[in-house]
């Protein structure tokens, strides 16, 4: 497009509360890379949480270091080696790069791998940047029917995805979802995809319990703080035909993984996606008594092709977790309106060329 940015505007995160846009070089591709000329880029908690408080975990931003990860862009130029893709092609990318040759990165389970490259987490740089470069096997090119935000919700969508894999929801499954944010809105709606029957999402903000219903969870449960642990659990089981056999954490809270153990049937599965406190009280010997796996998720593995085909099948509707639009040049409105929920704000969309300019 004759019209298309040649400068390389970039949100770079130079430390606690300083996001600052500032031009940077235009990047150099390796023989099997591609240069990106990003379209839609979503904001996602730990971007704020970088922002906020600077780190996660033991990831340290000690340097300037671009944001964003949740993304999708239009091929710019293509390295000599690179036979998937052609300049013009609409990709989704995927953020993490692994090394390919540990032990992780042989079985099958790259999401392990200990020399993983991921954008935006410290000290690698993110993709909220007008060109970008990255390797192009982990490009994934859109059918002309899937937007460009469809394609950055894909990150997302794959951690849904990864999370019911993990479950092992199936054909009849009844799922119970502890948050309705943007991970428990995905789960839910992978949930639906790979067969659950039932599913009960809970959360303590009733807004985002009505887009849940929305989006076709059986239940919702608006959960009392006040309440006691037993009460909540008596109140899931109430609501639910039967007690769950999956249960999946999307908010990180004690509370929360504790509820999912208890409220999980005998031989079930709890999988803990949330990430809050490092350490926290859980109920083992009632699981372990019953036979309730508890399983970990790291972001995804393989997932992106699944979360691909069911958006580009219309099996699963993506479009209605993006609540806000915002132009490159607004990344500080972007940012506030997602940290403070401005809005009724889920999902908040970066875009660096104009909305729907390759759609
Ligand atoms: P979010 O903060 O937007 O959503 C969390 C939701 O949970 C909110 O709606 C909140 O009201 C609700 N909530 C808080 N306490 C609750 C409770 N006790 N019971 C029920 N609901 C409660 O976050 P998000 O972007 O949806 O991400 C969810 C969690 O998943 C975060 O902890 C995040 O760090 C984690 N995460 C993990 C991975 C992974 O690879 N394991 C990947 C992405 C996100
Ligand atoms: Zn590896």
């Amino acid at each position: 497009k004759e019209n298309m940015a040649t400068d390389n505007l970039t949100a770079v995160l130079h430390g606690i509360e300083d996001l600052r846009l500032e031009q940077r070089p235009i990047p150099e591709i390796a023989n099997d890379e591609v240069l990106l000329a990003m379209d839609s880029v979503g904001i996602c908690g730990s971007d704020v949480h970088y922002l906020t408080a600077g780190r996660i975990g033991d990831f340290v931003v000690t340097k300037p270091m671009i944001i964003g990860h949740e993304a999708a862009g239009v091929v710019a130029k293509v390295g000599k080696c690179v036979k998937n893709l052609a300049v013009g092609d609409r990709v989704a990318i995927e953020p993490g790069v692994p090394c390919r040759r540990c032990d992780h990165c042989k079985q099958g389970k790259y999401n392990l791998c200990a020399d993983m490259v991921f954008c935006a987490t410290p000290p690698y740089d993110g993709n909220l940047t007008r060109f970008y470069k990255h390797a192009a096997d982990f490009c994934y090119k859109l059918p002309d029917h899937v937007s460009m935000e469809e394609g950055a919700l894909l990150e997302p969508l794959s951690v849904g995805v990864h999370a019911c894999r993990r479950a092992e929801v199936g054909l009849g499954s009844k799922v119970l979802i502890l948050g309705a944010g943007p991970i428990g809105l995905v789960t839910l709606l992978a949930a639906q995809a790979m067969g659950a029957a039932e599913i009960l999402i809970t959360d303590l903000v009733q807004h985002r319990l009505d887009v849940a219903k929305e989006l076709g969870a059986t239940h919702t449960l608006l959960l009392d703080r006040e309440q006691s642990a037993e009460e909540t659990v008596k109140r899931v089981l109430c609501t639910m035909s039967e007690a769950p056999d999956k249960a999946v954490d999307c908010c990180g809270a004690e509370s929360s993984a504790r509820l999912a153990i208890f409220a999980t049937r005998s031989g079930g599965v709890v999988v803990i996606v949330g990430m809050g406190a490092p350490e926290i009280k859980l109920p083992l010997i009632n699981a372990l008594a019953r036979e309730v796996d508890i399983r970990g998720v790291f972001r995804y593995c393989n997932d992106y092709p699944a979360a691909l085909a069911l958006v580009a099948s219309g099996k699963v509707n993506v479009k209605r977790l993006v609540t806000h639009h915002f132009d490159i040049t607004e990344t500080a409105k972007a940012f506030e309106t997602s940290r403070y929920g401005h809005g009724g704000a889920i999902k908040v969309m970066i875009h660096v060329q104009p909305r729907d300019a390759n759609n």
